[in-house]
């Protein structure tokens, strides 16, 4: 069969999810094709972590749909982050990710390689040292911060319990991936690419190791010690790990081996983060940025929900107060998506659009006019990696 492949997925994380299925398809004996048009089947991973990018997901299912009829099976996130709204736009086939292993090998298996013999290690050579020109001298090419390092994916799903993730209703069991086939697969990529700066991507990047007995610290650690010039970068650093283990991080920090922290706060006004369930107090992060400050390091970026439910321009300004106390590099600025399962899209005091937009487009002035980089839900910036990443080939 000729299999068409489209990854609609905003994160490097489920990159390795694409891998996995070309493996798979391919080791079941069917052809992988660059376009919609050749193929007998369409496969299209949706995303939802966000509104903008969960109405991505739905308008180009329905523009493959309404081409391509009786073809399209709609797999990844979505279907169960919104299964009514998908429901109701799209009537294809649709595959839940927790079902993808027996509803992926009854469409596709031939019995010669099963999903789960399809997984690999997922490493990513670098793309870029900067992402902005690259993006710049290819106007086709979809390229993001992640693609200026070499990416090595540790872990998959989340143990936490945020009232308002939308991705934790699609993950599948919160999983770290053996330490020894994780070192093994990086310092191969390192010495075969030449490049030793390394992004480790997971859902929950600082859960590492607690389901293995090892740590992300214990990681980091030994993969310094195998090569030195190794530095490190950390995607979906939940801050609450960050504080648990700070002084094994700062040391890491000192050393040169952590050279980029995410560190998503989502808010810094203690009564929303409560109402987020996030189990970190303003006065925590604090204590965590304060340091990173001390030490001089300025290489964290940071993510905030604008308009949580109930939030008062006042709490939402404490936030922004605290961004610019503490000033990382780069704030990612998302309002607050009304998920029908999600425990926050039962909470009453909705915020409206119109004030979700003032409050994002205050902030994003207060942070620009202090030099802080910001990207703002439906700026630009966005609507043209969606354009990308619409356009790229999974090829
Ligand atoms: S919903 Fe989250 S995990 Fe799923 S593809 Fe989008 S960004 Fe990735």
């Amino acid at each position: 069969m000729k299999v068409f492949v489209k990854g609609l997925n905003t994160c490097p994380q489920r990159n390795q999810k694409m891998d996995q299925y070309l493996t798979f398809l391919r080791g079941n004996g069917h052809d992988i094709v660059a376009t919609a048009e050749e193929s007998d089947s369409i496969l299209v991973w949706t995303c939802g972590f966000r509104g903008d990018v969960r109405d991505n997901s739905l308008e180009q299912l329905s523009a493959y749909n309404a081409d391509h009829k009786g073809k399209v099976i709609a797999t990844g996130c979505l279907p169960q982050i919104s299964p009514t709204l998908l429901a109701e736009t799209f009537d294809g086939d649709i595959v839940a990710w927790t079902d993808e292993a027996v509803e992926m090998e009854r469409r596709f298996g031939t019995g010669k390689l099963s999903l789960a013999e399809a997984e690999s290690i997922y490493t990513k050579a670098a793309l870029c040292t900067d992402a902005a020109q690259f993006r710049s001298d290819n106007p086709e090419a979809d390229a993001i911060f992640h693609d200026q390092f070499l990416q090595l994916m540790i872990a998959e799903g989340c143990p936490f319990k945020c009232t308002y993730c939308s991705e934790r209703l699609a993950f599948p069991r919160f999983r770290s991936f053996p330490e020894q086939d994780l070192i093994d697969a990086a310092v191969a990529k390192m010495g075969e690419t030449g490049h030793y700066d390394l992004m480790l991507i997971a859902d929950c990047l600082g859960e590492y190791g607690k389901d293995t007995g090892t740590s992300l610290a214990k990681l980091v650690r030994r993969l310094a010690e195998i090569e030195p010039r190794m530095r490190a970068a950390f995607s979906n650093f939940h801050p609450l790990d960050f504080f648990e283990d700070l002084d094994n991080y700062l040391a890491l920090i000192r050393t040169g081996h952590i050279h980029h922290l995410n560190l998503p706060i989502q808010s810094a006004n203690d009564r929303v983060l409560k109402l987020m369930a996030r189990q970190y107090s303003k006065a925590q992060i604090e204590h965590c940025f304060g340091r990173l400050n001390q030490l001089g390091f300025t290489e964290f970026d940071t993510h905030v929900i604008v308009g949580f439910p109930g939030e008062t321009d006042e709490e939402f300004e404490e936030t922004v107060d605290f961004l610019l106390t503490y000033r990382p590099k780069h704030v990612l600025l998302s309002q607050f998506m009304d998920c029908e399962d999600a425990a926050a899209g039962r909470l009453p005091g909705k915020v409206t659009p119109e004030i979700m937009r003032r409050r994002s487009d205050m902030a994003e002035a207060r942070l620009r006019e202090a030099g802080i980089l910001c990207n703002n839900e439906g700026s630009e910036l966005i609507q043209e990696r969606l354009r990308r990443l619409n356009q790229a080939s999974q090829l």
